[in-house]
């Protein structure tokens, strides 16, 4: 059932008045150069704000102000317990802001709306509430020393964590970082990407509202080159959680070598493959959760089943289920909750996409879509996209599309499956369906993924940590293992 008709979520659009100004130490200023950028809607190509734009000397402020409330322990030396009091009321906040929540992800980037108001928000707030019901049911450890010591091993939050996170899934990336990094006693930076900075100030100014002391949560919105480069050089910011693409993950390795070696996790690209073995169960549920796993999001998902491996006794067939499911992800309006898809983030993105889908064209089978399209005229669309036949090593089976293209490689055995879907720079997931556990079992175990999904796809929860091998990412968000990239280890040793 819709969370609202098409009329209510244009009426609830029109009534949306979006901060445009950065939130710095609990309050919400200009940048210091007094500069802004537009974000737009990429539904309409209207501007939707002027936005604050921040560059070294405001991200500078934010990490002073993060560090003032580190070091004051307003935060940091809370008790767990009070900590997750302010944590689950931010969650609460999230529920009760939903529809402004999700409008201003859907205008910023272009995502339905539905989607954003039944599973982005919703998992915002699970995330926190996930995290802060977490943060004081963990103890630390006592070592196994002889009688007269005692060693101590404590876990201390690191500091200033500076995050940098993308478009696709703005208020969920934001939060990944956050909920763990907060719930374990640290302040932030969080620089949200250029195209969707709209829920990010909205969550701050949340945060706030919960009781998060000023200072704790700072929000700067800004380019990579600018605000990015300069959170990621900064002598005083202790560790830098990313999400983006794999290109600026390794430049944030570098950022840390040439300034105060900070702790640098990366959670980037992929190319996940998705295989679909004969003696599979339910070959409907196959292609149903074939073409979710590709389409949502309009395929901009980091984790996307891209590359659909199919073994070759029902490849035939099985395209064509998944040709006719390609029909109900058509693109629509994002505001009207009868659409699957909306439209893509930015002309950038969109250009790209249609730049890899021309070269899917001259090497591949485009069994449909193709083409992009306009909405009463307007907008970024593309339809969804499928290539058959797709020979291993061309460019749309190598690179990270990040849109709404699939495509499909026949294979005739398990081993052959594995080695294709290997055979990627990336790691980050891998979805298999077969009805035979042992080769469940098998296949899973050896493919190079972080998280493998069988009879199902993208598989995630905050119970499971989530990030990549290969170059898909360094360390893992959600789940407890989260919070060892937030906090530092400490051996107290006591002699009496
Ligand atoms: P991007 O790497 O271009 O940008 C991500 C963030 O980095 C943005 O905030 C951007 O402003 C900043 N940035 C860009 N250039 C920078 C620079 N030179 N220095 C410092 N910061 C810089 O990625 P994107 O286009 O926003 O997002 C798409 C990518 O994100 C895809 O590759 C996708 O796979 C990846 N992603 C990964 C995950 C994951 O969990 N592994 C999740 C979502 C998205």
């Amino acid at each position: 059932m819709s969370v609202h008709s098409l009329k209510e979520w244009n009426d609830l659009a029109a009534q949306i008045k979006p901060s445009r100004q950065m939130f710095v130490n609990g309050r919400f200023e200009d940048a210091a150069s007094g500069k802004t950028f537009d974000t737009i809607n990429p539904a309409t190509g209207e501007v939707i704000a002027a936005i604050a734009e921040g560059d070294s000397v405001d991200i500078d402020r934010a990490v002073t102000a993060a560090r003032n409330s580190f070091d004051r322990g307003v935060w940091s030396e809370e008790a767990p317990m009070n900590r997750k009091a302010v944590l689950l009321k931010l969650a609460e906040l999230i529920r009760s802001n939903l529809d402004e929540l999700a409008l201003l992800d859907s205008m910023d980037m272009g995502k339905t709306v539905e989607d954003a108001a039944t599973v982005d928000v919703p998992g915002s707030a699970l995330f926190f509430q996930w995290y802060a019901e977490a943060i004081d049911k963990i103890y630390d450890e006592v070592a196994p020393t002889g009688p007269g010591d005692l060693a101590l091993i404590t876990r201390e939050p690191l500091g200033v964590v500076g995050a940098v996170v993308p478009w696709n899934f703005p208020l969920d990336m934001a939060t990944w970082k956050a909920a763990a990094a907060l719930a374990a006693g640290n302040s932030v930076v969080l620089k949200p990407a250029e195209q969707s900075p709209l829920s990010a100030l909205r969550l701050a100014e949340l945060a706030m509202e919960a009781g998060l002391p000023e200072g704790v949560l700072n929000v700067v919105p800004g380019y990579g080159e600018t605000a990015g480069r300069a959170l990621g050089l900064h002598q005083d910011v202790d560790c830098l959680a990313f999400t983006g693409s794999t290109p600026v993950g390794k430049m944030f390795q570098q950022y840390a070598g040439q300034s105060n070696m900070k702790q640098v996790w990366l959670e980037t690209g992929g190319k996940s493959p998705n295989l679909i073995f004969a003696d599979c169960d339910n070959l409907e549920a196959a292609a149903d959760m074939a073409a979710f796993g590709i389409f949502f999001n309009q395929g901009e998902v980091c984790s996307a089943n891209s590359r659909l491996l199919v073994e070759r006794s029902i490849h035939q067939d099985f395209v064509q289920m998944l040709i006719a499911r390609a029909e109900n992800f058509q693109p629509g309006n994002p505001l009207d909750p009868s659409s699957k898809m909306g439209a893509i983030v930015s002309q950038e993105q969109y250009d790209r996409i249609l730049k890899m889908i021309a070269s899917g064209k001259k090497d591949a089978d485009c069994v449909t879509g193709g083409n992009a399209i306009k909405i009463d005229n307007r907008g970024l669309y593309v339809e969804p996209t499928i290539f058959d036949n797709v020979q291993c090593g061309s460019e749309i089976e190598t690179d990270e599309i990040f849109g709404p293209v699939l495509s499909v490689i026949p294979f005739d055995t398990e081993e052959e499956a594995v080695e294709i879907a290997n055979n990627t720079i990336y790691g980050l997931a891998a979805s298999l369906w077969t009805g035979n556990l042992s080769r469940a079992h098998r296949v899973s175990r050896k493919l190079k993924a972080g998280t493998v999904s069988v009879n199902t796809v993208d598989a995630l929860s905050p119970m499971t940590p989530f990030g990549g091998f290969k170059q898909s990412g360094v360390g893992r968000d959600l789940s407890l293992h989260a919070l060892d990239k937030y906090t530092a280890l400490k051996t107290t040793w006591i002699k009496y």
